[in-house]
C-alpha cells in the first residue's frame, strides 16, 4: 500500500507522543509531587474536612478563605488539574460560612421580636388599673402584664386556708433572653407561668432569683432547675429555705450580705436594702425602666395591716424602707409582692403600716 504525506505526518506524531522529551517528563513528576504534598487533593469534597480542621480560629471566615484560596493557588500554581477544583471549594466553603452566619442572624431576629415602645409612657394609674387581679387569673394559671419595654409583672394566685391570694414577681428582657425574679408560688403555677413566657413573648428564660425564702419566691425553683433555668438566691436565702423544707435555689448570688449591699446582673440591679418581711429580703431595681421590684418587702396601697409577719423583723423594717428609698429616689413604678403597683410613696405606706402594727402591738 503507498503511504500518503498524511499517514507519515501520524507516524510522526505517534512517535513524538510515545517518546516524551526528559524536561516534560520531569515536569510532570514535579507536579505530581507539589500536589501529593498539599494537605487537599484532587477530590474537592475530600478537602472540606482538612480545611475545616485547619481553620484557624483567630481569623475572620472571608480573610481566611481569601488568604487559603490564594497561598493553594500559589503552590498549585503550575497545576491545571487543581487549580479550577480548589478555587470552586474554597468558593464554596466561603458561601457556606456565610450562608450558615445569614441563616443564624435570620433565626435569631424571627426569635426575637424587638421591644415595642407602646408601654414606655404607661402611667402608674394605668399600670395599676390594667394589672391583672383574681378574677383575671385562675389558680394554676399565670398572668403577664408589660408595664415597661421589656419589664413585665407576672402574676398568680394560690389559695391559702381557703382564701385567695394573688403574687406578683417580675420578667426582665436581658437582649434575647429573659430573667425571672421569683417563683410562680408553686409547681403547677410555675409551669403555667413558663407556658405563658413561651407564648406571649417567645423569648428563653435563662436564670431565675428568689428574692427570700418563702415558698411565694422559691416554690417552682425544680420545674425551672428541670427546664434549664439558671436558679439563684443568696446564700442566707439558700440556707433559710432548706430549714424551712422549701424548695432551694441552686446557684449562689455573692456580695449581698450587709445591709446597702448592691450587685449588678444582667439589665437589673439587686439590692439588699436589709431586713424587713423577712431577714434575707432582697429587691430589683431595673435603671432602664425605672422599675422597683419590692417583693414582700414593700406593701399595696390598699394593704392596711400587716399580711404573714412570722420571720419579720419589725424594728429593722422601716430602716430598710428609708435605705430603698435613698438608693433608688429616681424609681418611677414600684412593684409590690403581693397586689397592685404604685409608685415610691409604696414605701413610706409600708412603714407606716408596719409602724403603728408594732406601735399597736407594744401597747397590748
Ligand atoms: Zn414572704
Amino acid at each position: 500500500m503507498m503511504r500518503s504525506p498524511k499517514h507519515d505526518q501520524r507516524d510522526e506524531n505517534t512517535q513524538r507522543q510515545a517518546k516524551p522529551d526528559a524536561r516534560a517528563v520531569r515536569r510532570r513528576r514535579r507536579r505530581a509531587a507539589t500536589c501529593s504534598a498539599l494537605p487537599t487533593p484532587h477530590r474537592p469534597w475530600l478537602s472540606v474536612p482538612s480545611v475545616t480542621r485547619g481553620w484557624p480560629k483567630t481569623r475572620s471566615s472571608a480573610s481566611w478563605t481569601i488568604g487559603h484560596a490564594y497561598s493553594t493557588l500559589r503552590h498549585r500554581g503550575s497545576c491545571r488539574e487543581t487549580r479550577l477544583t480548589t478555587l470552586m471549594v474554597m468558593v464554596n466553603l466561603g458561601c457556606m460560612k456565610y450562608f450558615a452566619l445569614c441563616l443564624l442572624f435570620l433565626s435569631g431576629c424571627v426569635a426575637a421580636p424587638p421591644p415595642s415602645d407602646a408601654n414606655q409612657s404607661l402611667t402608674v394609674a394605668e399600670i395599676a388599673q390594667n394589672h391583672p387581679g383574681l378574677a383575671e387569673t385562675p389558680p394554676g394559671e399565670a398572668r403577664l402584664h408589660e408595664i415597661r419595654n421589656g419589664v413585665w409583672v407576672h402574676v398568680a394566685v394560690r389559695e391559702v386556708g381557703g382564701v385567695m391570694y394573688p403574687a406578683n414577681g417580675l420578667v426582665v428582657r436581658d437582649g434575647n433572653e429573659l430573667i425571672l425574679v421569683d417563683t410562680a408560688w408553686g409547681d403547677k403555677n410555675t409551669e403555667a407561668l413558663l407556658t405563658a413566657l413561651k407564648t406571649e413573648i417567645g423569648l428563653p428564660v435563662r436564670s431565675a432569683i428568689a428574692m427570700h425564702f418563702h415558698d411565694d419566691c422559691v416554690e417552682g425553683m425544680d420545674v425551672l432547675d428541670a427546664a434549664g433555668v439558671a436558679t439563684y438566691g443568696t446564700p442566707l436565702t439558700k440556707r433559710l429555705a432548706k430549714a424551712e423544707g422549701n424548695q432551694i435555689p441552686r446557684q449562689s448570688i455573692d456580695g449581698l450580705a450587709e445591709p446597702g449591699d448592691a450587685v449588678r446582673f444582667g439589665p437589673m440591679e439587686i439590692f439588699y436594702p436589709g431586713p424587713a418581711h423577712s431577714v434575707d429580703n432582697l429587691v430589683v431595681y431595673v435603671p432602664d425602666s425605672g422599675v422597683l421590684f419590692g417583693g414582700c418587702a414593700v406593701y399595696e396601697m390598699d394593704r392596711k395591716t400587716p399580711g404573714y409577719i412570722g420571720d419579720a423583723d419589725l424594728l429593722a423594717w422601716s430602716s430598710s424602707m428609708q435605705r430603698l428609698k435613698t438608693k433608688y429616689p429616681q424609681t418611677k413604678i414600684v412593684v409590690p409582692g403581693h397586689g397592685l403597683p404604685g409608685g415610691l410613696e409604696l414605701l413610706d405606706h409600708t412603714s407606716d403600716v408596719v409602724n403603728s402594727h408594732r406601735d399597736s402591738a407594744l401597747e397590748r
